[in-house]
């Protein structure tokens, strides 16, 4: 790894304001899958540890909370300057650890900036109420204030805005942190720790520890000093933390899995769908949340889709991440690998049409792969695929595009592209997901609120919805 600034690479924990090893002299490696070589190590924290670096937070609280939200405030934004300074060494560890191409990459830091940046102006934002009360000379105060400790575990997709989100919101709430980012991908989350102590985040405010995810889970759900957990990653993971957390009632926000469709209706600007999927589709390698994963396209205007998207999904060029033109880096690891070829191999068996790519890995790289005439009832309707594999089904009428749309369990982002307004109006209400874009698949930034329904979680980030996560609702009532 290349990088300008060397120190970004932390091989340590960080906590109470120090860089540790690991107390266990137990370390997890990380690789990168392009070229599947060790690029460093991260202790693997003892549940000790992570109960020490929780204290840590909840000692930081008492002093974080009672500073004034424009001191909270100049600090994240001083944070998000950082991150903007050091864009280029970030996307280069966050390339080397994730595989994503550069320019993604620092799109990402970016997007990572823009939420502290965002949160920066919403901490002087947190307003309550006074409400006229039920009898004479009284007063109902409502006042907004932070919840605690927050713990927040965060996945290896885009390992420096899923926390930087969380913690913007949190910190800028007056709460402390302890992050767990995914052991696949830890570098970024601590360069962001590098970066947040040198802009000025007091010690304990903000500790990230890397270690067994079953452990630190347990420790988190388990210490009654943690009220609050945040988790961006699988519905599996989500539904074992919403059980756990059960012993201390403590809050959830989740950000789970999705399953998005985009629809194509006879009266779309076909190109802009186009462009609109091919981007949603293949961006991260097809292993975002928010990726299209089932394309939903009108029968009228079906051959002239699949022509178009031939042409665009052909010129995807595939390869590591710091290659010039690279569009579709590797996948994560083997595993991803797998489900691709599954969900491939079903699709295939059930009548899909290959019309690009083929459906083979070469290591952890993978053509982009177009499939035609697929069915609702392929495995890849029912499961995220996570890959680089676009398949699209044909349809005939509105009401049965709305009712494929909503044949998931998950609702996190849906798409589609009309010029017909009225036909706008009635799909938006219909379709079953907390995000929408219409004509338009790049939906996801910090005024926005980010989030899902049914077993896409629940709880928002961004926008000023997110801080509210972090707040408890206090009513002093004034005699
Ligand atoms: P995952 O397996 O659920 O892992 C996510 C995080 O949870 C990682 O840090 C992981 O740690 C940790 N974890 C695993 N088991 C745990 C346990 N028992 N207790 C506590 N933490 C545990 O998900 P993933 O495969 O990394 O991420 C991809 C998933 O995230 C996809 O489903 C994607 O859709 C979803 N996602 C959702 C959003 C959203 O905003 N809705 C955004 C991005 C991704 P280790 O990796 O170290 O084991």
């Amino acid at each position: 790894m290349k990088l300008k600034n060397p120190e970004l690479l932390q091989q340590a924990n960080y906590w109470d304001g120090l860089w540790r090893q690991s107390a266990t002299g137990e370390f997890i490696e990380v690789a990168n899958p392009s070229t599947r070589m060790v690029i460093g190590k991260v202790p693997r924290v003892s549940r000790a540890e992570v109960a020490s670096a929780i204290t840590a937070a909840e000692q930081a609280f008492i002093s974080w909370r009672q500073q004034t939200a424009q001191k909270r405030g100049q600090i994240l934004r001083g944070w998000s300057e950082l991150l903007l300074q050091h864009q280029e060494d970030l996307a280069e560890i966050m390339t080397s650890e994730q595989g994503k191409p550069l320019a993604e990459a620092k799109g990402e830091v970016r997007y990572a900036a823009s939420y502290l940046q965002w949160f920066s102006e919403e901490a002087v934002r947190n307003y309550g109420d006074i409400i006229p009360a039920q009898k004479p000379g009284q007063k109902i105060l409502v006042q907004k204030q932070p919840i605690g400790v927050c713990a927040c575990i965060t996945p290896w997709n885009f390992p420096i805005a899923m926390l930087a989100r969380k913690v913007a919101a949190a910190l800028a709430a007056g709460c402390t942190v302890v992050a767990k980012p995914a052991e696949l991908t830890p570098f970024s989350a601590l360069a962001l720790a590098l970066l947040g102590e040198r802009a000025g985040v007091p010690a304990g405010v903000f500790n990230v520890i890397t270690g067994d995810s079953a452990a630190i889970g347990d420790e988190f759900t388990e210490n009654p000093i943690v009220r609050k957990i945040s988790f961006t990653g699988s519905t599996r993971v989500g539904k074992l933390l919403q059980q756990k957390s059960a012993t201390n009632l403590t809050k959830l926000s989740l950000e789970l899995g999705g399953n998005a469709p985009l629809i194509i209706f006879d009266d779309a600007d076909l190109d802009l769908a186009v462009k609109g999927a091919i981007a949603a589709k293949f961006r991260n390698a097809g292993q975002t949340c928010v990726c299209v994963n089932r394309l939903l396209v009108q029968r009228t205007v079906y051959e002239q889709v699949m022509q178009k998207l031939d042409g665009a999904v052909a010129e995807l060029k595939v390869g590591d991440g710091h290659q010039e033109g690279v569009k579709i880096g590797p996948l994560i690891n083997q595993s991803a690998v797998e489900k691709f070829i599954r969900h491939f191999d079903d699709a295939m068996e059930k009548g899909a049409k290959l019309i690009c790519g083929d459906g083979k890995s070469d290591n952890l790289f993978i053509k982009p792969v177009l499939l035609a005439d697929a069915k609702p009832n392929m495995l890849f309707c029912r499961e995220e695929t996570f890959a680089p594999l676009l398949a699209a089904i044909p349809f005939d009428t509105e009401e049965e595009a709305i009712q494929l749309a909503n044949d998931t369990p998950y609702g996190l982002a849906a798409y589609f592209y009309s010029n017909n307004v009225q036909r706008i109006m009635r799909v938006s209400d219909a379709i079953e997901s907390g995000m929408i874009g219409v004509n338009e698949t790049a939906i996801s930034n910090a005024a926005a609120p980010f989030g899902g329904v049914k077993w896409s979680g629940y709880g928002r980030e961004g926008s000023r919805y997110g801080m509210d996560e972090y707040l408890t609702i206090k009513y002093v009532l004034m005699g």
